[in-house]
């Protein structure tokens, strides 16, 4: 059980015991919207007054209008999308243990995801057909997920990374003179020969190894690349 919610049945009296209306364990049996108990989505949290809607995420504080506040919470839209959505595609997480911890298995990550990005179509009166498609996006392999962010969020650099990578490489590795130039500049500079590594398009999290690389290669590349740079580059990497 997550550390912040009260275990269902145990004594609430003493958090309690400075609001108007106290928490009861038998709201959680009301059936509200959906045939759907109010169990499935809230959870009694250890502070004074206050449960939470696993689903939206949300703090809800019934402290001074009782169980009105957890009904009333189901018309609120966020909170229908969640429902919606997660119907869907699969059980409601309020049905098992899930939690806000960081403790979180993958499936009940890709279940947090899919609630937030409900939740912000909803509360944005985003077009709610679009949360259908964003969802099952979510289901994906996680890898390619991610692959596909990272993608999007650097269309806006241009590929200068990729390009500048790409270009090291050819430039190196695709002839064996310069191929055993820089393993000689390394064997000079006390290290491990390493190969610069070719960057793969369709594999984008390879980047990061690709770049890596690139950083602990830096001391030879510069000596490798001296002789073209400019004099005022040439006086910084003397
Ligand atoms: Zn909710």
């Amino acid at each position: 059980m997550d550390a912040q919610f009260v275990e269902e049945g145990a004594q609430v009296a003493n958090i309690d015991n400075t609001v108007k209306n106290k928490w009861r364990w038998a709201w959680l049996d009301e059936v509200g919207e959906g045939g759907r108990p109010i169990r499935s989505w809230c959870k009694k949290l250890k502070v004074a007054g206050a449960c939470m809607c696993v689903l939206c995420h949300k703090k809800l504080v019934y402290g001074s209008n009782g169980k009105k506040v957890l009904i009333r919470h189901q018309s609120d839209g966020a909170h229908r999308a969640a429902v919606r959505s997660l119907a869907h595609t699969s059980s409601l997480p309020g049905a098992s243990a899930a939690t806000t911890e960081t403790q979180l298995s993958m499936a009940d990550r890709v279940c947090d995801l899919k609630i937030r990005v409900c939740g912000f179509i909803a509360e944005h009166d985003l077009s709610l057909t679009l949360s259908q498609p964003l969802v099952e996006l979510i289901n994906g392999d996680t890898v390619h997920m991610v692959s596909n962010a990272a993608k999007a969020l650097l269309v806006p650099f241009g590929g200068y990374v990729e390009d500048f990578s790409r270009k090291v490489y050819c430039d190196i590795e695709k002839f064996p003179k310069q191929k055993e130039l820089f393993s000689e500049i390394q064997g000079l500079l006390h290290m491990e020969p390493k190969s610069v590594i070719r960057p793969i398009s369709t594999r984008f999290l390879q980047m990061l190894d690709v770049c890596n690389r690139l950083q602990e290669l830096i001391d030879p590349l510069i000596v490798h690349y001296y002789s073209i740079l400019s004099p005022a580059d040439k006086r910084k990497y003397r």
